[in-house]
């Protein structure tokens, strides 16, 4: 095939242990997942469906550090598990749900929030807020085959060596087979989709300089330089 211009390279992760790396289909990342972030946020906790947002393949950064961005004073972050799919598919039933994960990874959700209220205020899309470049920084990926599917243990995240996010896994109010099959039925998942699982509580804005390290039990850490 010829193109009339380059085509894009295509995004990939690391994946621990393998020398292969694991190429990235859509990003979709899930709002308002863990109860205490929906009242950071001023919301009501109680269970009303998932919605879902979409990061793009390259607003991915993997070299550990993130660029503050444009346009914005106040970006803030928030740490989330990434569910890789090994496999797609569309109606995927909760019960075979994780049968499609290929393995985990962490990432942060890197959000100018700034952007992202007045968009809210004024009832237009996210993208603005969320989906801008160097926006997800993300560890590489560690297999299912090998560490499971972790459903509880603690998520946290420091900022210059203080504790900011804190929560568990298990907090989470859209599991991770909920969220797969609920948004097979609004899209055709493909392997390659990366999930983006929402954030515990505690977020807030990032400066230049500021180290952040993140962990999730039985997944791995992150670290991450805002420059
Ligand atoms: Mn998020």
């Amino acid at each position: 095939m010829d193109y009339v211009i380059a085509p894009p390279p295509m995004i990939s992760l690391p994946v621990v242990g393998e020398d292969a790396t694991f190429p990235i289909h859509r990003i979709y990342c899930v709002g308002r997942n863990y109860a205490a972030h929906a009242v950071e946020m001023g919301h009501d906790p109680d269970k009303e469906p998932p919605f879902f947002f979409q990061k793009n393949p390259d607003n991915l950064a993997l070299d550990g550090n993130f660029p503050y961005p444009s346009m914005s004073n106040d970006v803030h972050h928030e740490i989330e598990v990434a569910v890789a799919l090994g496999q797609g598919g569309t109606n995927i039933s909760v019960d075979s749900a994780l049968d499609h994960v290929y393995g985990y990874g962490l990432a942060l959700d890197m959000t100018r929030r700034d952007l992202q209220g007045e968009m809210k205020k004024l009832g237009r899309p996210w993208e603005i807020g969320k989906a801008f470049e160097m926006s997800c920084p993300c560890t590489p990926l560690v297999k299912a085959s090998e560490i499971g599917h972790p459903e509880s243990g603690a998520i946290w995240l420091e900022v210059n060596g203080e504790r900011r996010q804190s929560g568990d896994l298990n907090q989470m109010i859209w599991k991770v087979p909920e969220m797969i099959a609920y948004l097979s039925e609004l899209f055709t998942l493909r392997p390659g989709d990366l999930i983006l699982s929402g954030t515990p509580s505690g977020v807030a804005a990032v400066q230049r300089g500021d180290k952040l390290v993140g962990h999730a039990e039985g997944i791995g850490d992150l670290q991450c330089t805002v420059i």
